[in-house]
């Protein structure tokens, strides 16, 4: 059943629900208190205080601490509550929406949201793709109120790994200098990749034994003996769509962080996204 916003304020009815759980998830079922080595020791909230306290040795521990909470004074449940819109979010989640649905002021929505962009980044922690990958690049991006000279669209690269996982980035120009490094960090030597005929992609047998296989797009030539780049036009398809729509211009300074949490959702679009927020938020200290 799904996990509403209904569900999760009754879940998470005050803050001091929210730290309770906070600290389960990082200190929950400790073997034995840091401080004072007894074995499973019992904390304590310390009232008027975000933290708990060792019942043998008085010592404190701040969940918070560490964490996007940290030196945050909005309260835990507006986070959570940000947190769950970006969880339930296909299209990505503006300062604006936090704002109206959190009801916070928008310079801390803009602040909550950047935050929670930065847990989505998952960029260098992921290992290799598995085969067959299709990879492609795309145009991101619109018009920019400083440049009046016209579009300033940011080329992104994506590998995508055929019902698995994406992985992004956003280059300066996309070529065979950016191209090659960004498929040496993300693709197993000796995978087979799936392109389009683009020049990007020609040299790549010879400098990176990579086998590789094209279709030739201008040719409507999309399906070629099982080989096509459908999955990855897909995907930059609804990042183009969802940043035009949610986001309307974005910068390339901001590109990198909407492209990463476009990622992050499609890599996890099949968990439940809001504990995995979550986790992510609070770590196993
Ligand atoms: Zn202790």
């Amino acid at each position: 059943m799904r996990y509403t916003l209904k569900d999760m304020q009754a879940q998470f009815t005050d803050d001091d629900a929210c730290l309770q759980y906070l600290f389960d998830a990082r200190y929950g079922g400790m073997k034995a208190c840091p401080h004072c080595g007894i074995v499973s020791p019992k904390y304590y909230r310390v009232k008027q205080r975000m933290s708990f306290v060792c019942k043998e040795c008085r010592h404190q521990i701040y969940p918070l601490a560490g964490t996007i909470f940290e030196k945050s004074t909005t309260p835990l449940t507006d986070w959570f509550h940000a947190l769950y819109l970006f969880s339930v979010s296909k299209n990505g989640v503006s300062a604006k929406e936090i704002e109206r649905q959190v009801r916070v002021s928008y310079k801390t929505a803009h602040r909550m949201a950047k935050m929670i962009r930065i847990l989505m980044n998952e960029s260098g922690k992921l290992g290799f793709l598995g085969t067959p990958i299709e990879v492609d690049e795309a145009y991101i991006g619109g018009k920019s109120k400083q440049s009046k000279k016209g579009d300033n669209k940011t080329p992104v690269l994506a590998a995508l790994e055929v019902g698995g996982h994406v992985r992004t980035a956003v280059v300066p120009k996309a070529n065979s200098d950016t191209a090659v490094p960004f498929l040496e960090s993300n693709v197993r030597p000796g995978s087979m990749l799936h392109t389009d005929e683009s020049k990007i992609y020609k040299h790549l047998r010879v400098r990176v034994v990579f086998e590789h296989e094209s279709v030739r797009h201008i040719a409507k030539e999309f399906v070629k003996n099982g080989v096509t780049t459908n999955h990855v036009e897909g995907f930059f398809g609804q990042l183009k769509r969802s940043v035009n729509g949610t986001y309307h211009s974005v910068s390339p300074y901001w590109l990198h962080s909407y492209v990463s949490e476009f990622a992050f959702r499609y890599n996890h679009r099949h968990q439940n996204v809001f504990s995995l927020l979550l986790a992510k938020a609070a770590p196993r200290a």
